[in-house]
């Protein structure tokens, strides 16, 4: 089974950071120039503060028991696929390790405490225009905790490896699932020593 990780919810095009939606620096407040090919980001004069855009961070875990695997159903009004089903996870804070936020959010979103496991894949989503992630999979397993939705998720079940799944906001969750299922990749080792919880300097 081939490994897939880039995904288009709809067809992107070559964009960079555009000044039409920009124009105030947000540093300092002053007027933002306009960019221009040769200069895409744009570049605050007053304080010299420059807007790079980047795909924003997140983790999914999967987390599964026999031949089951943990989702949990979108809850928010207005948030990326309300009401659909995913994988748990959510966005790396600034200063915040990967594996430290992906244990994180397992808590905030279904209670449970896990130990990460190993390292699946990193997908790109292009989900909607100015929603662009990077996620890193990762598996975990259950070491305690309650089983209690919570934060972004408003109902938790398990659902057969194999499918046939719910209604999923993600292709990638379907695929890795898919992908895990298939082949039974185990993953990449991840690390041990990781800050666990330790916040790193937060300063501009
Ligand atoms: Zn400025």
């Amino acid at each position: 089974m081939r490994a897939t990780q880039v995904f288009h919810t709809y067809q992107p095009v070559q964009t960079v950071a555009d000044s039409s939606r920009f124009r105030y620096c947000c540093a300092c407040a002053a007027p933002l120039p306009l960019t221009s090919p040769e200069k895409p980001h744009p570049f605050c004069p007053a304080c010299g503060w420059t807007l790079y855009r980047n795909p924003a961070p997140g983790v999914v875990i999967l987390i599964t028991e026999g031949d089951l695997v943990l989702l949990g159903r979108r809850g928010g009004e207005g948030n990326y696929g309300t009401g659909k089903w995913c994988l748990p996870g959510g966005y790396i804070e600034f200063g915040e390790d990967f594996l430290t936020a992906a244990i994180r959010e397992v808590r905030e979103e279904t209670g449970l405490e896990v130990e990460i496991q190993s390292l699946l894949s990193v997908m790109s989503n292009f989900l909607k225009p100015g929603l662009h992630t990077l996620v890193v999979v990762l598996k975990a397993h259950i070491t305690g905790g309650a089983f209690l939705a919570g934060d972004d998720l408003t109902e938790l079940a398990w659902y057969p490896l194999a499918g046939p799944f719910p209604d999923m906001a993600f292709e990638a969750d379907q695929s890795i699932i898919s992908y895990v299922h298939a082949t039974g990749f185990e993953g990449a080792p991840v690390d041990r020593e990781y800050a666990g919880g330790v916040c790193h300097d937060l300063a501009l």
